[in-house]
């Protein structure tokens, strides 16, 4: 605590505590003293009392203890009631027994039944004193009194009297410590100031502050000795500030200093790098060498140059690393006398085994004329030396070109002034030189060229490309003006204005008279031609195709081609086009579909187009040669229409040939009936001319009958026709030679066939014809053993099937006929038949979309081909009509 902090306390609180403490033991002291002596006062009263009673009792009790008088001595203790302050009493004999006892009513006090061991002073408790006394009689002892004292009322005035003594003694302290603090001032006063002063001091550290002296007393020889000592303190400050300044200026010059040694240690640093850096990484091999000349130091570039490492190079010989050891001794040698080498060419060994072409510069540092080492400079000249042999060899191929090419290549400045002499101009113009230099060589182009050419010029000068112009020059040896194509290309650095153009000026005369020629020679053409780039655009046209869609030459001249195309087939067009210069050939346009150019009023024109692509020096160009189908097309649609008429009459005559031979069958039938009974009644009636006639009849209807049969069986090809449906066609053969049993049997014929295949076909109709073909084989046979043979052939879209035989064969003027109705080639005594067979055979060979001919030697036997496709479809329904009447 800072209070009991008694060291640190300022005086005043110290001079303070000294009076107090001074103050409160001298009251303590003081305090104590009263307290004691009151009491002793207090003691010695009451015990004088107790004693005169006792006495007095003792006296008085005598003759009642003499005589055990109880009740006297009682009496006499009776007396006891007049002083209050006595609470108890009581007499013993003298052998200790209770004479006679008194206790004060309602105080609470015990007497002791014998006497208590008596003492001369009497025995103080908390509030009550005791005292026992021996009863003497003439010096014999004649008992005992014994008296209780009460002392409770001195204790409260006692304690009383404490707290009045504590009251005060806080009052005087109370009072002493004010009267100390308002009188220390008188002591501390000057001390406090003194050293109020040393703290403002402290803290203002003024020098001119100087104690004020209050008295002569110690406190003023303080401040005096004080003050002596700030004039000392102020004036070695004076010193002290004075040095200190110094110092510091010294310090400060130091600090420069040391701050200029650290920049230019820096600086000395940072040049030190840089110029190693610019060492290392110089684009120059360097190296010193000793005077012997081993490698002492290499740079970063030499070694990459040579591609070795630091520790692979240095410290071996220069000449190791050359292909020529004696151009390093010469070089050191020179060095040794002083001489200075100057980019002298040398051939070095890379790591690789590649060559490298260097320049060598070196020279001798010198210490004390000392030799220390040679600094040599080694420059890479490989790549230069590739592209110099390069150039050279460019410039040797671009003079062979200008000497080989028959196109006269010329040079000019950036205006297009000519400023060198170009031989191939002379060659072909007849111009000399000097005369073409600068603008001298404008004159050979020809008169009414010269603007075209000067529009194109400051085109290609404006844009910065490529010159081109077609423009006819004079020419020496025909001595006429030719058409030459000029181009030229500028030269520049990059971003920069052209400062020289090359070219070639190249005879184009005699393609341009030949495209004269052909453009003469399309216009003749008497179809329309038109001629296309492969963007589409119009180059070239004919006067018919002017003619056909309403346009003059040069409203097409460049435009689409598709400006001649109606509008719903132009983007068809654009990719038919784009394929035919995909793939340049020959062909027709149009890929079985009509087509359509469209005219200049909008009219549609049916065209057929035929391509054919142009070979020119810039590519391809389409040719198409325009017909105007216009005619053709009226006539196809009227043949289509004809065609149409045919095909219904047709269908109209087979229906009437079907509804004719079905009708005419029952009354024939009929007729043949009655005939045939008329023959069997009246045979034997009638004379030998009617039964002749009758005979004939008979014959007649029953041949009719047939006849009108086949007829039936012809039209049902078509009328009784079933859907194809896929066929094993060795089914339908199966079937026929079993229709043809008897025959085969009869004739001994032998039939072979080959494997047959699975086709969609009418399974009776294919049946039919296996079964006419077969028959035929075996009726029309010769004299000798029937072979026939049934092949079929797999064909790239389909089957050839054959029937082959070994017969009678057929003329060759017959093979023809033979396939129409009715039609046959010998009389039918010798053998029977009607001439239907191969009708229906080819009738049903049509309906399956196929062809039947045949191949026959007389004499030898025939084969008759027919065809098959492999995907068959149906392509005839039997109408309704007719259908429902069979
Ligand atoms: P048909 O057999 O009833 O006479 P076809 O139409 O079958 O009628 O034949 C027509 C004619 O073709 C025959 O009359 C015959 O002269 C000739 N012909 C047909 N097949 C053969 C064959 N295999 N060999 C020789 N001639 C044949």
């Amino acid at each position: 605590m800072r209070s009991m902090d008694f060291p640190n306390a300022s005086i005043r609180w110290k001079i303070v505590g000294i009076i107090f403490v001074v103050l409160a033991v001298s009251l303590l002291l003081v305090g104590a003293g009263l307290l004691v002596h009151t009491r002793a006062s207090f003691e010695r009263d009451i015990t004088q009392r107790l004693a005169v009673l006792a006495d007095v009792i003792g006296e008085n009790s005598v003759a009642a203890l003499l005589f055990s008088d109880a009740k006297t001595a009682a009496e006499t203790l009776a007396a006891l009631d007049n002083d209050e302050r006595i609470i108890a009493g009581a007499v013993y004999d003298k052998d200790g027994r209770l004479l006679a006892q008194y206790r004060r009513p309602a105080a609470e006090v015990a007497i002791p039944p014998a006497p208590p061991l008596f003492s001369s002073a009497p025995v103080f408790s908390s509030d009550r004193v005791t005292l026992v006394r021996p009863i003497e009689l003439r010096g014999e002892p004649a008992g005992v009194v014994y008296l209780v004292a009460d002392t409770a009322d001195w204790t409260a005035t006692l304690q009383q009297f404490l707290v009045i003594l504590v009251t005060l003694f806080a009052a005087v302290l109370a009072v002493g410590l004010l009267v100390s603090i308002g009188l220390q001032r008188l002591v501390t006063g000057p001390i406090q100031d003194l050293a109020a002063l040393m703290r403002r001091i402290g803290r203002e550290r003024d020098p001119r502050l100087r104690a004020v002296k209050g008295g002569n007393d110690e406190i003023g020889v303080l401040v005096d000795g004080f003050n002596d000592m700030l004039d000392e303190i102020a004036k070695r400050r004076l010193e002290a500030e004075a040095a200190k300044q110094e110092l510091q200026q010294r310090v400060a010059e130091l600090d420069a200093e040391v701050a200029e040694r650290r920049r230019a240690e820096a600086e000395l640093h940072r040049s030190r790098d840089h110029l190693q850096d610019f060492i290392e990484n110089a684009n120059i091999g360097l190296n010193w060498l000793a005077p012997d000349g081993t490698i002492l130091w290499a740079n970063h570039h030499e070694l990459e140059m040579l591609g070795y490492g630091a520790e692979e190079y240095v410290g071996r010989r220069a000449a190791d690393f050359h292909l020529d050891r004696q151009t390093v001794e010469d070089l050191l040698a020179g060095l040794a006398n002083d001489e200075i080498v100057e980019s002298r060419e040398a051939r070095m060994r890379h790591k690789d085994g590649s060559v490298r072409d260097v320049l060598i510069s070196a020279s001798v540092y010198r210490e004390n004329g000392k030799f220390v080492h040679a600094r040599s400079f080694t420059h890479d000249i490989t790549e230069r030396k590739c592209i110099e042999d390069a150039l050279k060899r460019s410039e040797a191929r671009y003079r062979t070109l200008v000497a080989a090419t028959t196109s006269v290549v010329f040079s000019t400045d950036g205006a297009g002034r000519v400023i060198e002499r170009l031989p191939s101009w002379e060659d072909y113009t007849g111009q000399r030189w000097p005369r073409y230099a600068g603008d001298g060589w404008a004159p050979m182009v020809h008169r009414d060229d010269r603007r075209r050419l000067k529009a194109a010029w400051l085109r290609a000068t404006g844009e910065g490309k490529m010159f081109e112009a077609e423009v006819r020059v004079r020419h020496q040896r025909s001595g006429r003006h030719r058409y030459c194509l000029v181009r030229a290309l500028p030269q520049r650095q990059p971003g920069g204005p052209a400062y020289e153009w090359i070219g070639t000026l190249m005879d184009i005369d005699d393609r341009k008279r030949a495209e004269e020629r052909f453009r003469t020679a399309v216009d003749g053409a008497p179809n329309a031609m038109i001629m296309i780039d492969d963007g589409g655009h119009i180059v070239l046209v004919n006067r018919q195709l002017e003619a056909l869609f309403g346009y003059r030459r040069e409203e097409l001249r460049g435009r689409s081609v598709e400006t001649l195309v109606p509008e719903r087939a132009r983007s068809a067009h654009v990719r038919h086009r784009t394929d035919f210069f995909k793939d340049p050939r020959a062909r027709a346009m149009c890929g079985g579909r009509d087509i359509y150019g469209r005219h200049k009023n909008g009219r549609e024109i049916p065209v057929e187009i035929s391509l054919s692509p142009f070979r020119t020096e810039e590519g391809f160009l389409g040719l198409a040669s325009i017909m105007d189908v216009s005619e053709r097309r009226r006539a196809e649609q009227e043949l289509r229409r004809y065609t149409a008429e045919l095909q219904r009459s047709n269908r109209e005559l087979g229906q009437f040939a079907y509804v004719a031979s079905h009708d005419l069958q029952e009354p024939l039938r009929a007729i043949s009936g009655c005939v045939q009974l008329l023959q069997q009644r009246y045979r034997d009636k009638l004379d030998a001319r009617a039964n002749e006639l009758i005979e004939h009849t008979v014959g007649g209807a029953l041949r009719m009958q047939a006849l009108i049969n086949d007829l039936l069986s012809y039209s049902r090809v078509s009328t009784r026709a079933r859907p194809f449906e896929a066929c094993d066609l060795g089914q339908p053969l199966r079937q026929a030679l079993a229709n043809l049993e008897l025959a085969i049997k009869e004739s001994g014929a032998t039939v072979t066939m080959d494997p047959m295949p699975v086709l969609q076909v009418d399974n009776t109709q294919v049946t039919q014809l296996f079964q006419n073909l077969i028959g035929n084989a075996l009726k029309f046979r010769a004299d000798r053993t029937v072979h026939v043979h049934v092949g079929a052939q797999r064909k790239s879209n389909g089957y050839l099937f054959s029937v082959q035989d070994n017969g009678i064969g057929i003329e060759p003027q017959h093979i023809e006929r033979i396939f129409g109705v009715f039609q046959r080639l010998h009389n039918r005594n010798k053998y029977p038949g009607n001439g239907i067979g191969l009708a229906i055979c080819r009738k049903i060979i049509e309906r399956h979309n196929g062809r039947i001919w045949v191949e026959s030697v007389p004499g030898k036997g025939s084969t008759f081909h027919f065809t098959l496709a492999a995907g068959n479809v149906q392509n005839e329904e039997p109408s309704e009509l007719y259908s429902s009447q069979q």
